[in-house]
């Protein structure tokens, strides 16, 4: 059974930050990464099929807004604990 790695385009490797270097493939209903700069390597089960393009790269955009707007509110907001 051969297995197709596909690089991703524009994805950058979270470990060592190089662009075009993650490729992805799938094996056994598991999407796996990796990097061929670094040792990066991850697998994500491949259970709801609707998401996971989706959650990628509109999820991360969202949390670098949130981390930004929550740094001002976690100093305003002592008394939360
Ligand atoms: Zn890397």
């Amino acid at each position: 059974m051969a297995v197709q790695k596909r690089f991703i385009a524009g994805a950058i490797c979270p470990r060592c930050a190089a662009m075009d270097r993650i490729r992805a493939w799938e094996q056994n209903g598991v999407r796996y990464r990796d990097c061929v700069n670094c040792d990066f390597f991850e697998q994500l089960p491949i259970e709801n099929d609707a998401q996971p393009e989706l959650e990628t790269r509109v999820n991360r955009d969202r949390e670098e807004q949130r981390q930004q707007d929550f740094q001002p509110v976690r100093i305003l907001d002592p008394k939360g604990r």
